[in-house]
């Protein structure tokens, strides 16, 4: 049975980025970028004013009767005519510095008068120019390959005239629940029944990993019905499937994988909860058999299945950054395993704290919804002090924003 962090790793080896696809500029934003982009032309393409002032020679600055005014250059125009010796041409930020010009004497630091400008402080050349090539030389990497598209990014592919970008494909991960006692949300309640919550819960969680996740209609406990249902799930870029993975007499889920070929690579992974998890491959499809307890499915999910996802689109660097805090409560966690805490988080100070948030008790949803993120608790424990430093992998992006 592999450890918390040796089961990640697997995960990781097994799964390989998909292939790429041409995706509108907006629409690349938050995926990884699969060609690098070369820029077509010298970034800025001209010289340029950094500053609305006079375009001069810094060496006719020294001459104590002033340069006279013999010009205007807004930005958007070319410059043609040069600078004439013993004048400047004011010029606006972003014009294109005339022939001859080699520095920028700025509005705050000019006097004006009678048509003469005069410089306050005398510039040398170079002066609040923006040179030719200054940011990226024409024929240069602009960006690279594996570059996470944000708002930078979107700002230097627009300025390069890109309208589309070549991106990692986003996996489509179908999500299939098996049980016999599942209602679909919105059916009529029934005696034993309870409401499949996992494949929604699995589809939202998807979503906040950058796939696309496909529902499938609720496999039964029988095996016929689970091998219709799992053979349409492997048609998808990856499987995830809930409950029917423990010991019980109707889990069947890793019984009829291994009918359909499906090479199991681990089961049962030392972590708790979610120990009954199984990993395997379908040929390069990887299937993820979660545990049915929707606290479970949730956790393992974001645990295992989100940095597959992650590497399946490209990312570099799959595995989410744990952030450093403090336990606020002591834990007396189990010592054969490690412990995935439900906490709250908290900036205090220059703290963070993650309390716990709410029982820890495996079938408690409610206190899923109250949790900021998981704190991992090392196996080998029999307690650990409130106090300690532990890695929490947060769940929600804006639980620490606007903390005191
Ligand atoms: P199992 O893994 O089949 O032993 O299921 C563990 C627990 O999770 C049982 O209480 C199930 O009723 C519950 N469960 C299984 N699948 C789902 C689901 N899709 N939505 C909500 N609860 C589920
Ligand atoms: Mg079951």
């Amino acid at each position: 049975m592999p450890g918390f962090e040796e089961a990640r790793r697997i995960v990781l080896e097994r799964v390989s980025p998909m292939g790429c696809e041409v995706v509108p500029l907006l629409g690349a934003v938050g995926r990884v970028l699969a060609a690098d982009q070369a820029a077509p032309w010298d970034m800025p393409q001209w010289d340029n004013s950094a500053m609305d002032g006079f375009a001069v020679r810094a060496s006719d600055c020294a001459d104590p009767n002033g340069l006279a005014v013999a010009g205007f250059l807004p930005a958007g125009q070319p410059a043609v005519e040069a600078l004439a010796n013993g004048t400047a041409i004011r010029i606006m930020t972003g014009a294109p510095l005339p022939p001859g010009a080699d520095a920028v004497v700025p509005f705050e630091e000019a006097e004006e008068r009678a048509g003469l400008v005069f410089a306050r402080r005398r510039p040398v050349a170079g002066d609040h120019v923006r040179r030719r090539g200054g940011d990226i030389r024409e024929g240069a990497t602009a960006l690279e390959a594996g570059a996470i598209i944000g708002a930078a990014e979107v700002s230097l592919l627009a300025s390069l005239s890109r309208t589309s970008v070549p991106v990692v494909r986003r996996p489509r991960v179908a999500i299939l629940s098996t049980g016999d006692e599942l209602l679909e949300p919105g059916e009529p309640l029934a005696a034993g029944k309870i409401y499949n919550s996992n494949a929604q819960a699995l589809a939202a969680a998807a979503l906040r990993a950058g796939a696309i996740p496909v529902v499938l209609p609720i496999a039964r406990d029988d095996r016929a019905a689970l091998r219709t249902q799992l053979v349409e799930g492997l048609r998808a870029d990856a499987l995830v499937t809930t409950a029917g993975v423990s010991v019980g007499d109707r889990d069947l889920v890793r019984e009829v994988l291994r009918d359909l070929a499906v090479e199991e690579v681990f089961w049962k992974v030392d972590i708790q909860p979610g120990r009954p998890t199984a990993f395997a491959l379908s040929g390069i499809t990887p299937v993820f058999s979660l545990p049915g307890n929707p606290v479970a499915a949730l956790l393992t999910f974001e645990m295992f299945v989100r940095p597959a996802l992650r590497r399946m689109m490209g990312h570099s660097r799959p595995l989410d950054v744990p952030v450093r805090a403090r336990l606020g409560d002591a834990v007396m966690p189990r010592q054969d395993r490690v412990t995935l805490r439900r906490v709250r988080l908290e900036r205090i100070g220059d703290q963070i704290v993650a309390s716990s948030a709410g029982s820890q008790a495996t079938g408690f949803l409610r206190t899923m919804v109250g949790a900021d993120g998981v704190a991992i608790i090392p196996a080998g424990l029999d307690s650990v002090a409130a106090g300690s430093v532990v890695d929490v992998y947060t769940l929600r992006e804006d639980c620490l924003i606007g903390g005191a």
